[in-house]
């Protein structure tokens, strides 16, 4: 035996709607499975965080839903993967302005330098294979 979740009213167990106000019965099944699809984006997000875009909006909605159902895994794994998808983003978002503006070649220049210059034998090294 059930109650509506709206007006109380005792239903058959398998009732989907209420037979007093008529309100369709959301089983506890479906929500512990919302509850799972949001954690399931937290961590996609933070798998696939070094992908653009995609990572930013499931850790948005991992949150969404995370704050909803009140599940505090679901909203730590939203909020790590929305840090993280920012920061790729933003990793993103400066090589294609660097390879844009033509900044790349001077940045590779700059960084082989700091190599030289704190790796001096990095050269030899590499040129023995
Ligand atoms: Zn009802």
């Amino acid at each position: 035996m059930k109650y509506c979740i709206h007006c109380g009213q005792e239903l058959d167990s398998d009732a989907v709607f209420c037979t007093k106000c008529g309100k369709k019965q959301i089983s506890e099944n479906k929500g512990v499975k919302q509850e799972n699809e949001g954690l399931a984006l937290g961590i996609f997000s933070i798998v696939f965080c070094w992908l653009p875009i995609l990572p930013f909006v499931f850790s948005i909605i991992a949150i969404v839903k995370g704050s909803k159902h009140n599940v505090l895994g679901t909203l730590i794994c939203g909020y790590i993967g929305l840090i993280l998808s920012i920061g790729f983003l933003a990793f993103h978002i400066f090589m294609i302005v660097a390879v844009l503006s033509g900044m790349l070649p001077m940045l590779i220049e700059y960084l082989s330098r700091l190599g030289e210059t704190y790796f001096p034998n990095m050269q030899n090294y590499l040129s023995s294979f």
